[in-house]
């Protein structure tokens, strides 16, 4: 199944066919249980998941984000040493996906954007300096696919209502905001420190971990968030993933998303330049001690 995460324009080889499409633009499509192709889809997958999927799934499988994150998902990187996102792992040892079961989808409320989108692909795109970004969508036609021989015509905007698309989209339209800035600022905003990629990773996609990091004390020493703000942190997923959006503006970015308590940074960061200049003179004692020659007793 073809993930709908694309934001670049589809491949002249890919199953995406390369015309892209408004939402008034009527596919013609649907998938029932009676098709001779039942899921076939759901037998090969490559779905990448939204932090909201993300949500959607632990809640519904009752697991921290933390354990979902281990026992159903792989990581993959979505350009060359930069930001990360997830997938969803299939069966073990094949290509299915864990959630199928003869009768269909075994998650089907809170399956993920991919497969709701599917057979659509989103393509979000934002040009180099433009500030919005811009939704257009493609046709996915493969082979195996028989819902393309079914007489239902379908806007793309009913087919998403349909879906209950708006919801999932409304939910991840930060974190999608967040990669097309990454992709069309380019080298002018640099490489993302290590530090800045695991912080991404753990805000979009381990919500829990994410939560406790926010309730620690060094993120309230530096950082000025009202209490009802966070509060509803603590209490809603969906609250703390658009706060985790906003505050990773501020460290992707540079943008004051979050207020800062200044005179407490100013002291942090004092505290960590002088914690590091003491480990580097004690890392160069040792060095200097190491390397001392040992007394001769001839
Ligand atoms: S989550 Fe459901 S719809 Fe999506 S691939 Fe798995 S079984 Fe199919
Ligand atoms: S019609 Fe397409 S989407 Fe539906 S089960 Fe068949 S392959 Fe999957």
């Amino acid at each position: 199944m073809a993930s709908p995460e694309n934001t670049d324009p589809p491949f002249p080889e890919s199953p995406v066919l390369p015309q892209t499409f408004g939402e008034d633009h009527a596919i013609r499509f649907r998938c029932h249980r009676g098709v001779s192709c039942w899921n076939a889809c759901c037998s090969n997958i490559d779905i990448s998941l939204t932090p909201y999927d993300i949500v959607r799934l632990k809640q519904r499988l009752d697991l921290s984000s933390t354990d979902f994150l281990e026992q159903y998902t792989v990581p993959y990187e979505m350009e060359k040493g930069g930001i990360a996102g997830v997938k969803l792992k299939p069966v073990e040892g094949g290509t299915a996906c864990r959630f199928m079961r003869p009768e269909g989808c075994g998650v089907y409320e809170d399956r993920p954007t991919a497969c709701r989108y599917y057979p659509v692909a989103l393509l979000s795109m934002r040009k180099e300096g433009e500030a919005t970004d811009r939704d257009s969508f493609a046709l996915v036609v493969e082979p195996h696919c028989r819902g393309h021989d079914e007489p239902r015509p379908i806007s793309i905007a009913d087919y998403r209502a349909e879906q209950g698309l708006p919801e999932y989209d409304d939910s991840a339209r930060g974190w999608r905001q967040l990669i097309l800035k990454k992709k069309s600022s380019g080298p002018t905003i640099g490489s993302p420190s290590k530090r800045s990629l695991q912080l991404f990773f753990m805000t979009c996609y381990d919500v829990d971990r994410f939560r406790a990091f926010v309730a620690s004390e060094g993120f309230a020493e530096i950082h000025d968030v009202p209490a009802d703000e966070l509060a509803a942190v603590q209490a809603d997923d969906v609250a703390a993933l658009q706060f985790g959006f906003r505050f990773l503006r501020q460290v992707l970015f540079g943008e004051a998303s979050i207020p800062l308590r200044e005179g407490n940074v100013e002291e942090r960061r004092a505290r960590v330049a002088a914690q590091r200049a003491r480990l580097e003179r004690e890392a160069a004692e040792r060095v200097a001690r190491d390397e001392e020659p040992e007394d001769d007793d001839e």
